[in-house]
């Protein structure tokens, strides 16, 4: 849609059938003269049309992101309704707060059409009445809901904005923003299992997940942001070792083992012919080989090839290498300018970088280290 791909998660058919027949029970016991296919039709119809107005919400907010030169990779519908995932975080206040407000407008505006749908139908079909009444409620509902302070709410995106804009610090923003979305959703939750058990089971049981859900959301947003602000500001060059262990292609595997993987205690090791460099070899593709062909096997047939080694510069933003790390999944990134190496960035160094960063609180304003960055790295986020 608009060139934005729309995915459904298995959870959310979950939902869509359990909603189907609350709404079926909860329309039979209502309307005891509709036939059983009346109701179920009706109810049928209702879910798809709750999930459609879902949609269209977050294609609400996909759409101003696109309009602002955000990429949108995709709209996810899942168990608890959907979700627009953006390219990056919107690097203004202002951008943010349109983006988010523009799916409780979608949601108001969808109120507004069933409810004039209901009028332009009046009394002659009950079926349609009740169908357009339950949906402009719901999408109601949904605007007001969303419109909620706490972050990754659209209320909580709009707070975080405004503090943003207040206090020129998304990470401040985002800390109070997500503490808020976190309160909130303890509150769903207590909100959720009284509903539960004074009212109705299904739906409290939803909106205690919900709960759980924003609230793992929020900590989860919040601890993004500060990695992002610990990480910012350094390159692999920062952080790289440079005494990275070098061997020829030419040894055998049992020799690596010898003479460099217990002597020394490394784990991964550059591969090279005098100067040149040729490839990577880590425990993992010792592993790959029996031991009884250690001796048999060259280090420089068992190592990736310099070909389909990913390398980074030495100006990469770190954030660049962390994403790149867990892309892969991978270990270790070489750093290398040209086919000269430089060294090599494992993720225990980004993690210590990061742990100091966090736990001294870092100021970030070492100059030595701004001037390389024109820009704050990109990363992606949801909205
Ligand atoms: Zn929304």
């Amino acid at each position: 849609m608009c060139g934005i791909e729309v995915g459904v998660h298995y959870s959310w058919f979950i939902i869509l059938f359990l909603g189907t027949v609350s709404l079926t029970r909860q329309f039979a016991s209502e309307y005891p003269q509709w036939t059983p296919s009346e109701y179920y039709a009706v109810g049928i119809a209702t879910s798809l049309l709750f999930f459609a107005s879902i949609l269209v919400h977050e294609l609400a907010h996909s759409f101003i992101a696109l309009v602002k030169g955000i990429p949108v990779r995709s709209v996810i519908l899942f168990l608890f309704g959907g979700v627009a995932q953006i390219g990056r975080r919107p690097d203004r206040p202002l951008t943010e707060f349109q983006i988010a407000i523009a799916g409780p407008i979608a949601s108001v505006l969808l109120a507004v059409g069933f409810r004039t749908i209901e009028h332009l139908v009046g009394d002659q079909f009950e079926q349609l009445t009740v169908l357009t009444d339950w949906l402009a409620w719901i999408n109601l509902i949904l605007a007001a809901f969303n419109l909620v302070p706490g972050f990754p709410l659209d209320g909580g995106r709009i707070f975080r904005a405004a503090l943003w804009y207040i206090t020129g610090s998304l990470r401040k923003a985002t800390r109070i923003a997500a503490g808020t979305g976190q309160g909130i959703g303890y509150a769903l939750i207590f909100f959720g299992i009284w509903t539960g058990f004074s009212i109705d089971w299904f739906s409290g049981l939803w909106l205690a997940f919900v709960g759980w859900y924003l609230m793992n959301a929020a900590q989860e947003s919040f601890v993004q942001v500060s990695v992002r602000s610990a990480l910012s500001g350094f390159v692999a060059e920062d952080v790289m070792s440079r005494d990275c262990p070098s061997v020829t292609g030419r040894i055998s595997l049992a020799e690596l083992v010898q003479d460099y993987v217990l002597r020394k205690g490394r784990c991964c090791f550059i591969v090279t012919d005098g100067n040149r460099l040729e490839g990577l070899v880590t425990y993992h593709h010792i592993k790959a080989v029996p031991q009884e062909r250690w001796t048999q096997v060259s280090v420089g047939e068992a190592m990736t090839p310099l070909a389909h080694v990913r390398v980074v510069s030495p100006e990469k933003p770190l954030l660049d290498v962390l994403r790149l790390l867990e892309g892969q999944d991978v270990n270790q990134v070489p750093v290398a300018a040209g086919n000269r190496l430089l060294g090599m960035v494992m993720r225990d160094h980004l993690l210590r970088v990061l742990t100091a960063n966090m736990e001294l609180g870092v100021p970030r304003k070492r100059e030595l280290y701004v001037p390389r960055l024109s820009k704050l790295p990109r990363a992606s986020s949801t909205a």
